[in-house]
């Protein structure tokens, strides 16, 4: 059974399933994960979450494949990468075990909000943990939720993939050696007011350069970028000062790109100056796969790739197709990269 929604008009927005995961962090361990109708948190006015943005998360999708299975792609990234942001802010780490444990849990308790095969949506899951305690010093919160909840999502493109337009952003989303390599709430905070200056001027995203040089290509305010060179090659820019966030999505495009479509990769600093040369432009992330970016304006002058603003350039579209296919099983997959929920 699943539930009867208008799945190809959902859109991005909170939508509360019938159930989430949760477990507590209290005396230097974690409770049992446990199944929960409840919504709603309540925690103390002073919890370090409130106060000190103690809060680190995830974001990935289950679907169905044409043969029924409800299936999400490399979790295990997911569960590693939420590891490597907990430890950044003194958040107790979420074992990768207790993460698949937790999803599996999730996905099947909330199986009828599945979307059906072939209408775009998707189940949306956000794992979160965050600093529960009270805290007014400055430190580590003495207790944490861990919580996984999920909701059904439309598809992204409703009216056909449009390429979008950029601007290059005065501000910076991360210092160098800072935060910007975690998927920490705090990072989006202070992206928000630049997003929305930047939506108000009519654009899509920021582009943001290295904030120690604003010399190099870094990413948008949730997306990786990837490059196509005139000659075919992919490219993918590398942070020097370790701010870019390693997205699932764009490191499984360039395996993609190398191992199954055999087209050169290379993962290295992209200078801004460069950027003029490409032949396509893309945003990586789970939200859309890619987003082709048909121009990026920067300060009066723009670059208009030659993709243009129809569609998709077509060797992004062939990463894409790829990619799609192999999460919704028509293309064979690496080994390990689909997860069935069982
Ligand atoms: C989540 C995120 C991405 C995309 O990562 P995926 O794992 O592909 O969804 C890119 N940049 C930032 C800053 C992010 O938070």
């Amino acid at each position: 059974m699943t539930k009867n929604i208008d799945w190809g008009n959902l859109s991005f927005v909170y939508q509360p399933t019938d159930y989430r995961v949760t477990a507590k962090w209290q005396d230097g361990e974690w409770s049992e994960l446990e199944l929960t109708t409840d919504p709603q948190v309540h925690i103390s006015e002073c919890a370090g979450v409130l106060q000190y943005a103690q809060t680190v998360f995830e974001g990935l999708k289950a679907y169905r494949t044409e043969d029924g299975k409800v299936v999400t792609f490399r979790p295990d990234l997911n569960a590693k990468r939420l590891v490597d942001s907990a430890k950044r802010l003194a958040i107790p780490v979420v074992p990768e075990e207790m993460f698949m444990k937790a999803l599996d849990m999730l996905v099947k308790a909330n199986e009828e909000w599945v979307p059906p095969y072939g209408s775009g949506a998707s189940l949306y899951v956000r794992p979160f943990i965050y600093g529960s305690g009270p805290i007014i010093g400055v430190a580590p919160s003495p207790e944490y939720e861990f919580r996984m909840m999920c909701m059904p999502v439309g598809p992204y493109f409703k009216e056909g993939v449009k390429p979008i337009v950029i601007k290059v952003s005065d501000f910076d989303r991360a210092a160098p050696h800072g935060t910007g390599n975690i998927k920490a709430g705090l990072n989006y905070a202070m992206s928000l007011y630049a997003g929305e200056l930047a939506h108000e001027e009519g654009f899509a995203e920021n582009m943001y350069l290295d904030a120690g040089s604003r010399t190099y290509v870094e990413e948008t305010g949730g997306a990786n970028f990837i490059f196509i060179t005139k000659d075919g090659k992919v490219v993918t820019p590398k942070s020097k000062s370790d701010s870019i966030l390693p997205s699932v999505t764009r490191r499984s495009l360039m395996i993609v790109a190398k191992d199954i479509l055999g087209m050169e990769t290379e993962q290295r600093e992209v200078p801004f100056s460069e950027v003029p040369e490409f032949t396509e432009c893309g945003l990586c992330g789970t939200a859309a796969v890619i987003s082709p970016v048909g121009k990026i304006y920067d300060h009066g002058k723009e670059i208009a790739f030659p993709s243009g603003m129809e569609e998709m350039g077509p060797t992004i579209k062939k990463l894409y197709d790829t990619l799609t296919g192999i999460q919704m099983g028509t293309v064979p997959a690496p080994e390990g990269w689909i997860h069935e929920i069982k």
